[in-house]
């Protein structure tokens, strides 16, 4: 049934606040579902099932299926969809307060979602940050926020160094707005994201790389010298220092770093300051 009618009948209105424009294109939802892989043996994590029609579809090449959605509205309609798949686990709650390590447990798993666009690039990061990562991502998001995601040097951001240093994104297909109930403002992209099992630079730890990323992200249209010296509160000499000696020239803008330029400054950080500042 198409979400529209299905709200209707339980006096549901869709909130936007919750980002909830639902699918109702039978092509697109199984679109997406196959550009995920699945295999029977496989579990899937969720975000924000709506009314359960990417959950239906998944739920048929899964062995299990964990969904997690913060409007509890969507109760009855959930129980009653999904009450035929014994192998799915509705979960009502916030996802970016969810414990994924916890959640799933010890065995590997495939994230796919329709995700709320309020907070993609909040889930994004709370799922490639968490203790047990996904294998892989297949998420629909905005058209403009999947471009950022495989961004190249030049346009890169901090969403695009953090999914690249992770994983390796790339854009399955593009959706019109049409494919959705309600119709959002702008169109929208499946982007599959394969998660690595060790980054693809070499970097002190996770930690010292994204907190020079960060810094150097922190003031738009800067020099990085002077971004990552007010970030890291460090001296404007000590800092053309550190970036000299990475091979970086002190006068290059953020957006144009390759992840092994960010790795080398993040080596020569770790090396420069052995205990770096904490940065605020
Ligand atoms: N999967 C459904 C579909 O494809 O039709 C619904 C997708 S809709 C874009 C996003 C869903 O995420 C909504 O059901 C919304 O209530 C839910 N949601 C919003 N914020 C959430 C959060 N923080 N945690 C879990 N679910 C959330």
């Amino acid at each position: 049934m198409n979400p529209r009618a299905l709200l209707e009948r339980y006096d549901i209105s869709p909130k936007k606040s919750l980002g909830q424009n639902f699918l109702h294109d039978p092509n697109a939802l199984e679109k997406i579902v196959e550009s995920a892989d699945l295999m029977p043996g496989d579990t899937v994590l969720e975000i924000g099932p709506g009314t359960g029609a990417l959950t239906e579809v998944l739920a048929r090449f899964a062995a299990r299926v964990i969904t997690v959605e913060i409007d509890r509205r969507l109760e009855p309609i959930l129980r009653e969809r999904l009450e035929p798949y014994a192998h799915v686990e509705v979960v009502f709650g916030d996802i970016l307060e969810t414990d994924v390590a916890a959640l799933v447990g010890p065995d590997p798993y495939v994230v796919v979602a329709n995700v709320p666009y309020y907070i993609t690039s909040a889930i994004i990061r709370h799922l490639l940050e968490s203790e047990h990562r996904p294998q892989r991502l297949v998420l629909t998001v905005q058209l403009e926020v999947a471009s950022r995601l495989v961004a190249r040097p030049g346009d890169m951001s901090l969403l695009a160094v953090s999914a690249q240093y992770y994983g390796k994104p790339r854009i399955v297909t593009r959706l019109s707005a049409g494919v959705f109930w309600p119709r959002p403002d702008v169109d929208s992209a499946v982007v599959r994201i394969d998660v690595y099992d060790r980054p693809p630079v070499d970097v002190p730890d996770d930690e010292t790389f994204f907190r020079v990323v960060r810094a150097g992200f922190s003031q738009k249209r800067k020099q990085l010298k002077n971004a990552l010296a007010d970030g890291l509160h460090l001296s404007a000499e000590a800092t053309v220092h550190w970036m000299q000696a990475a091979g970086i020239d002190p006068r290059r803008r953020a957006e144009t770093l390759t992840l092994e330029e960010w790795a080398a400054l993040a080596r020569h950080y770790a090396a420069h300051f052995a205990n770096p500042p904490a940065a605020t």
